[in-house]
C-alpha cells in the first residue's frame, strides 16, 4: 500500500515516513522544494533505490489543485504540512495555508485519488482542542473557540500562540466540514490526530537550534537557555509525547478501522520546563546540566489533556519516557554542537 505524506521533511513527518517504510508501506512525500528532500533521500536511500520512497515537489499548497498529482493512486494520506511558528504578523500568514492546504488535499483526493484511497489522516493539534481560559482537563469533545475569537477581535495584535492555534482549529474544522458536506460521495474516511507538544530527536541536517522546528526550539530554550527565569520555566506547562510515539499513532490511525471519523488527543504526560531540567540533571551526562532544578517540587499542573481514547482505541502506549527522550535529545544536541 502507498501512503502520501505531505510536508515530508518536517520534524514529525520525517519519523512518520520512516515508520511507514519500516512497516512495509511505500511512501510518496511532498516537499516545497527539491532541496528539502535531500536529507531524507540520503537517510532512506535503500528505500529510494527499491522504489519504495519517492518525493514530489508541491511548491505552494494554497494553489488550487496543488495536490492533484500527489494523490493519484495512493491508499492513504497523512497531511502534516502547515506553518508551525510563532512569529506571524498577520494571522492569515498561518490561517490561509493551514486551511487551504487541508481543504486542498481533500478536494484533490475527491477528484483525482481513485478508488484505492481509504483513509485520510489530518494532523491537527491540541491547540484545536484546548479552550479559554486554558486550564482544566480537555478531551476530544472540546474545541478552541477562544483563539478564533481572539484573532477575530485583535487581528495582528492577537498573541502569537492564538494565531497558531486559530490556524489549526480553523483547518481542522474545515476538514470535518468538508467531510460532512461531501459525505454521500466519499470512498474514504477522515481521522484527525491532535498531538500536544512533540519532542525527540530530529531526522534533519539542522545546523542551529532554530532549524530543529518550533517545539524543539522551545524545549532547547526552555531547558538549556539561561535567558529564562526559574518562574518562567515553572509556569510554562502543557503535555507532551515523543515524536516516535506520535509517528506510531499515525500508523495506528491508518490501521485501525474503528478510528474512522474520530479525533485523537496524543499526550503522554504533563510537563513544565523544570521537569525537563530535573531529568537533564538526573541523567548526569558528563558536562551537561540544566541551569535550574526543582527536584520534582514544581508547581501543580493546571492544564491536562485526556488521551484515554488514543490509549484504548489505537492501543497507543506512549513508550518513550521523559528520561529516554531527554537522553536521545542530549546525544543529538551534543553531536550537532548545540550543547
Ligand atoms: P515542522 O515545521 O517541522 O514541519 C512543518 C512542515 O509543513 C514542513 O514540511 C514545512 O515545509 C511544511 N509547511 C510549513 N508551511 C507551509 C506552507 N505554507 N505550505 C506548505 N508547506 C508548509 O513542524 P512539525 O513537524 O512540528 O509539525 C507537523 C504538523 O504537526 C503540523 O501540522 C503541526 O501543526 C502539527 N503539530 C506539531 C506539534 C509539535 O509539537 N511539533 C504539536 C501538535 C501538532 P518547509 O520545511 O518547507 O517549511
Amino acid at each position: 500500500a502507498k501512503v502520501l505524506v505531505t510536508g515530508a521533511n518536517g520534524f514529525i513527518a520525517a519519523w512518520v515516513v520512516r515508520m511507514l517504510l519500516e512497516n512495509g508501506f511505500s511512501v510518496c512525500g511532498t516537499v516545497r522544494a527539491e532541496s528539502k528532500s535531500s536529507y531524507l533521500r540520503n537517510l532512506l536511500k535503500d528505500d529510494v533505490m527499491k522504489g519504495k520512497l519517492e518525493f514530489l515537489v508541491v511548491p505552494n499548497m494554497i494553489d488550487p489543485g496543488a495536490f492533484d498529482d500527489a494523490v493519484k493512486g495512493v491508499d492513504a494520506i497523512v497531511h502534516t504540512a502547515s506553518p508551525v511558528h510563532l512569529h506571524a504578523d498577520d494571522p492569515d500568514e498561518l490561517i490561509e495555508p493551514a486551511v487551504k492546504g487541508a481543504v486542498g488535499v481533500l478536494e484533490s483526493a475527491c477528484k483525482h485519488a481513485g478508488p484505492l484511497l481509504k483513509r485520510i489522516i489530518f494532523m491537527s493539534s491540541s491547540g484545536a482542542v484546548i479552550n479559554a481560559p486554558y486550564t482544566g482537563t480537555f478531551d476530544e469533545r472540546s474545541w478552541n473557540e477562544g483563539s478564533i475569537a481572539e484573532v477575530t477581535e485583535k487581528g495582528k495584535d492577537a498573541s502569537p500562540m492564538a494565531k497558531y492555534r486559530a490556524s489549526k482549529t480553523l483547518a481542522e474544522k474545515a476538514t470535518w466540514d468538508f467531510v460532512k458536506r461531501n459525505k454521500q460521495n466519499l470512498t474514504w474516511d477522515l481521522v484527525v490526530t491532535n498531538p500536544t507538544y512533540v519532542f525527540g530527536p530530529t531526522l534533519s541536517d539542522a545546523r542551529t537550534p532554530s532549524d530543529l522546528g518550533t517545539s524543539m526550539l522551545m524545549l532547547y530554550e526552555g531547558v538549556f537557555s539561561y535567558a529564562k527565569t526559574m518562574e518562567e520555566r515553572a509556569n510554562y506547562q502543557s503535555e507532551w509525547s515523543d515524536v516516535r510515539d506520535v509517528a506510531e499513532a499515525q500508523l495506528r490511525a491508518l490501521q485501525t478501522p474503528e478510528a474512522g471519523g474520530q479525533r485523537f488527543l496524543l499526550a503522554r504526560e504533563p510537563f513544565n520546563w523544570l521537569d525537563w531540567c530535573d531529568t537533564v540533571n538526573d541523567l548526569k551526562v558528563p558536562g551537561i546540566s540544566a541551569p535550574f532544578t526543582a527536584h520534582g517540587k514544581g508547581p501543580k499542573y493546571r492544564l491536562r489533556f485526556d488521551s484515554k481514547k488514543a490509549r484504548t482505541l489505537l492501543s497507543l502506549e506512549f513508550r518513550y519516557s521523559r528520561a529516554e527522550t531527554t537522553k536521545d535529545i542530549i546525544d543529538e544536541f551534543i553531536a550537532r554542537g548545540f550543547l
